[in-house]
């Protein structure tokens, strides 16, 4: 079964109860470790002090959410508290902000002296166990092929940033992303379904990341994918396409399109100063942080994290295939053959779909190449397409295949 939702991600809103009593300090905070910590990877979080009761019974841990305010004790409840005993706590640290954390017992309070800070977060579809909306190969290469609006492709050092950006991923994470030009101004929304970086005159806020997930039931198994994502960034910003420090008054384009590929990898905001996924992406206090060029450790660590699940995962049904890892970093351009050109997007249909023997293309203007690929790459087909022409399918194992034809949006199809 397949249903799709869009899901617009960041931010990460929780519903926080405020528990209107402070500290009765039953309980006592005496120290944690480690200090400083990324949130929603599974990493250990040890609180050590003492009356924390014997067991956890309905007993809890809150951290500060990314509203200013405690998650409620509905949300701490759904935590994986590794042990608990009257002097220590282990749990895994969940998605948060930083703060002091709380210790809620038979519901009183106690509060750390010390600041917990949370360097990343990586956001999750469910706490406990962890559950994450993966990436999945979509583009017949083993990996995700992001299109890139002509207003950035035809601007060398637009299209040059945007590269350099998507390297930068791939080399530090191992995230199989490519960019290919989408030569067209037909304005495209998620249900084009491609990766798409494209500006957007009506965005309100300098960046925003889109995404649209979908779910594939098999069994008892439900594995959810992230279908195709969304990248718009504003007109109305004064860009600086180049590195380092921007000139007063531009926004570096670069650094906003670091963070919005940070969000497109599974990360969630983070108020620790310094960091990528802070907030604020062009303002102070950002500006003295956003002449980096290069993901920090932690987002390295975090974005690693869910990369890495995304290229091992096991589940095998609706034509879901884990990421294949990139054979050579820095080589972020696209085969020129999945570019799409002008007036190509919405333009030609295939069918039937699902088809057997063969399948019709409808709307082609001129003779085009195609191929068709299994999801991880693998050309099963191959020839130039004529007008009102049908493809002969192979003999091959039942399931999603890719269609490419020259110029167009990549089409899916449903083999029987
Ligand atoms: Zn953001």
């Amino acid at each position: 079964m397949k249903r799709t939702l869009p899901f617009p991600t960041f931010p990460l809103i929780f519903i926080a109860l405020f528990a209107g009593n402070t500290a009765l300090h039953a309980q006592q905070i005496a120290s944690f470790t480690p200090k400083t910590m990324i949130g929603g990877t599974g990493a250990r979080l040890q609180i050590n002090g003492s009356g924390f009761g014997s067991s956890r019974n309905n007993s809890y841990v809150a951290f500060v959410q990314d509203n200013g305010q405690y998650n409620a004790p509905a949300v701490a409840e759904s935590y994986r508290y590794l042990s608990w005993t009257d002097t220590r706590i282990e749990l895994e640290m969940p998605v948060a902000f930083n703060g002091k954390i709380k210790v809620v017992v038979l519901g009183k309070e106690g509060i750390s002296a010390d600041t917990l800070h949370v360097s990343a977060n990586l956001g999750y579809r469910q706490v406990n166990p962890l559950l994450y909306d993966l990436l999945s190969a979509r583009d017949g290469n083993g990996g995700i092929t992001w299109y890139i609006h002509r207003s950035y492709w035809n601007l060398p050092e637009a299209r040059n940033a945007i590269a350099e950006v998507v390297r930068e991923f791939r080399c530090k994470t191992g995230v199989n992303y490519r960019i290919a030009p989408l030569l067209t101004d037909t304005p495209l929304n998620l249900g084009s379904n491609i990766h798409l970086i494209a500006p957007d005159s009506a965005l309100g806020v300098v960046g925003f990341n889109d995404r649209l997930w979908t779910s594939c039931i098999l069994g008892s198994e439900t594995f959810f994918t992230i279908q195709t994502q969304l990248i718009r960034l504003g007109t109305r910003e004064n860009w600086y396409f180049g590195t380092g420090t921007p000139p007063s008054g531009k926004a570096k384009f670069r650094y906003v399109l670091m963070h919005e590929m940070g969000h497109s990898l599974g990360l969630g905001h983070v108020d620790e100063p310094g960091q990528t996924m802070f907030p604020s992406v062009t303002l102070l206090p950002s500006s003295n942080w956003s002449m980096r060029d290069s993901i920090t450790t932690a987002e390295k660590t975090a974005i690693g994290h869910y990369v890495s699940l995304s290229r091992n995962f096991t589940f095998r049904a609706c034509g879901i295939l884990p990421l294949s890892a990139p054979t050579n970093c820095k080589d972020v351009y696209a085969d020129p053959a999945l570019s799409i050109h002008a007036n190509a997007v919405e333009s030609i249909s295939i069918y039937p779909n699902p088809a057997r023997d063969q399948v019709s293309v409808e709307g082609l203007s001129a003779p085009a190449a195609y191929r068709l690929l299994d999801l991880s790459g693998r050309v099963l087909a191959a020839g130039t397409l004529h007008q009102r022409e049908a493809i002969p399918l192979p003999t091959t194992a039942p399931g999603w295949y890719l269609l490419h034809i020259a110029g167009q949006v990549p089409q899916k199809l449903l083999i029987e």
